[in-house]
């Protein structure tokens, strides 16, 4: 179990821009590491390609940096092939909902657990400044030639409808409410997600500051529940669906909530479904024999994979 934000931090400096949010980020993901009880060597933090995929580097737990857009699958074959482990996906909005769009909607279908920490400045910061999906239309980042012409997407709005199943945004300079939001979706069994509105000094400076982004959110009011209360209850689940698009489509790219706008734990994870057709994860699988030799039979594994003529 990790205890203290020393035993978490990786002897690698980060090379992110001064003033960037993913600092706030990576703070917060180590405080929510430490509030949930997680053994480092028992989590694993899996990100894409991006400045915010660096993050892997900076943490004292297992980490993979894969391919651009390509996150989710290798954190949901993580997850399938131990699902002991606590598995984080730390990436970019260009990566997760440009590049990986496909995967991103397919998760819903599966409810996976696994948690989505996306990193949301709007744009696409390694390269330099293009807009993502998250860049409203008429904003211009500081290297665009001219003010984006596309809309944004509503990536929570999407969340909700392709299924995942724990569904909140924070920003990145408050720590104490992403320390928050990310324990409470690492406590959720399923497939979690949170938008984080991230600074980009460099190259989104206007809209994503720490002053800007303190003015123009607001926790969700106090009155809002997004959590269903019985889980098998269909019509529950759907209000409180309709309830969280609701405010989600209510809001406009200079006034948005924060806090959790959906939570379903339904107990029905993919991997469960998985194991209850008698398929056993590679981790509970034995690997040698008595003898202290392989079980696996490696001549016909490949001839199981041939191409046949
Ligand atoms: Fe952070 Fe933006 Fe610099 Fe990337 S370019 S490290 S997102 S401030
Ligand atoms: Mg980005």
């Amino acid at each position: 179990m990790a205890t203290s934000i020393k035993e978490l931090t990786s002897n690698e400096d980060s090379d992110w821009c001064p003033g960037c949010g993913d600092f706030g980020i990576l703070l917060s993901v180590k405080n929510a590491i430490i509030a949930s009880g997680l053994d480092p060597h028992k989590t694993v933090i899996v990100s894409g390609i991006g400045c915010s995929s660096k993050l892997p580097h900076f943490i004292n737990a297992n980490g993979v940096h894969t391919l651009h857009g390509r996150a989710i699958p290798f954190a949901e074959g993580i997850k399938l092939a131990n699902p002991e482990l606590t598995v984080i996906l730390d990436s970019g909005d260009g990566d997760t909902y440009g590049i990986g769009a496909g995967h991103f909607v397919s998760a819903g279908r599966r409810n996976v657990d696994i948690k989505l920490f996306i990193h949301d400045n709007g744009v696409y910061s390694l390269t330099k400044g293009q807009a993502s999906p998250t860049l409203p239309e008429g904003r211009r980042a500081k290297s665009m030639p001219a003010p984006n012409i596309n809309g944004a997407l509503n990536p929570l709005a999407i969340a909700i409808m392709a299924g995942y199943t724990f569904v909140a945004r924070t920003e990145s300079y408050n720590v104490k409410e992403q320390t928050d939001i990310m324990t409470k979706a690492l406590k959720h069994k399923g497939l979690a997600i949170v938008d984080i509105l991230q600074g980009c000094p460099t190259y989104n400076a206007e809209y994503t500051s720490a002053n800007w982004l303190s003015q123009h959110t607001h926790k969700l009011p106090e009155s809002y529940d997004g959590r269903v209360k019985n889980a098998k209850d269909a019509n529950e689940v759907n209000r409180k669906r309709m309830d969280a698009i609701g405010v989600l489509l209510g809001e406009t790219p200079d006034s948005m909530n924060t806090g959790v706008f959906f939570d379903w734990e339904n107990g029905d994870t993919f991997e469960d479904r998985f194991i209850s057709r008698g398929i056993k994860p590679p981790s509970s699988q034995s690997i040698a024999g008595k003898d202290n030799l392989s079980t696996i039979d490696l001549a016909k594994a490949l001839d199981e994979l041939s191409v046949k003529g």
